[in-house]
């Protein structure tokens, strides 16, 4: 056992002994090596996230087909097809047209494909996502209940990147009063549930806010060598 085995799998114990049972923990593996995965693999953990369709489905191949796989990054149309015959859960949608190539997709493999709709709460310009407004229309658009191979069960964020715990709080909190809000509305297609927010860094204060899936990816395989998001 090689001691980047110890660290890993250390790293991802801890981090699940600070979580409370029902929040669901994403490994995010994003320019990690597969062997990297399997060592977290082998302590029994089986969702992972990664934010590239063509790393994704690389990855994909090579590993255990019970992974979990969640696509956490912005995902464009033209894409949807390589991922839509085995992905769990896509993070971040944020368009009906996508939605919609996400449903033919999903028909096309016999299948129906669970997303969460992007939310916009960081101070960021580059952040993608919805406003609260937009969230609000997409909900209550007809179309949406025509798309019976998707299942829209929640929503994601991100914070702004910043040491400011106070504006990182006051973002996830918003998020989840947005949440909150839109709750009752359920319908075929549509039953917010799930919350992800939270990363490395900012995970305990998404938790204490309400979060039901955090996604870390440093703090369990350590930094990245350079930032590719
Ligand atoms: C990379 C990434 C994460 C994980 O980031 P860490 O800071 O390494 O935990 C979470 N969510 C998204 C959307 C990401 O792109």
């Amino acid at each position: 056992m090689s001691f980047r085995f110890m660290r890993i799998s250390t790293n991802i114990l801890k981090i699940k002994e600070t979580l409370p049972k029902e929040v669901t923990l994403v490994a995010v593996s994003k320019t990690k090596p597969v062997s990297d995965i399997l060592e977290v693999y082998q302590t029994g953990h089986r969702d992972f996230g990664e934010n590239k369709v063509q790393e994704l489905v690389a990855k994909q191949q090579d590993l255990p087909k019970d992974i979990r796989w969640h696509m956490i990054g912005h995902l464009q149309r033209n894409k949807v097809k390589y991922i839509a015959p085995f992905i769990h859960l896509i993070h971040a949608v944020d368009s009906l047209r996508l939605l919609k190539e996400i449903n033919k997709q999903a028909l096309k493999n016999n299948r129906i494909i669970h997303c969460l709709l992007q939310i916009k709460i960081a101070s960021e310009e580059t952040k993608f996502g919805l406003t609260q407004n937009e969230v609000a229309a997409l909900l209550s658009s007809e179309e949406l209940k025509t798309l019976h191979n998707i299942r829209i069960i929640g929503l994601m964020g991100m914070a702004t990147f910043t040491k400011d715990t106070k504006q990182i709080e006051s973002e996830f909190c918003r998020l989840k009063a947005i949440f909150d809000n839109l709750k009752h509305i359920t319908f075929e297609n549509c039953s917010l549930q799930e919350l992800s927010m939270g990363m490395s860094n900012d995970y305990p204060i998404a938790v204490s806010c309400g979060s039901t899936m955090v996604r870390i990816g440093s703090s369990i395989f350590g930094a990245r060598a350079c930032s590719l998001e």
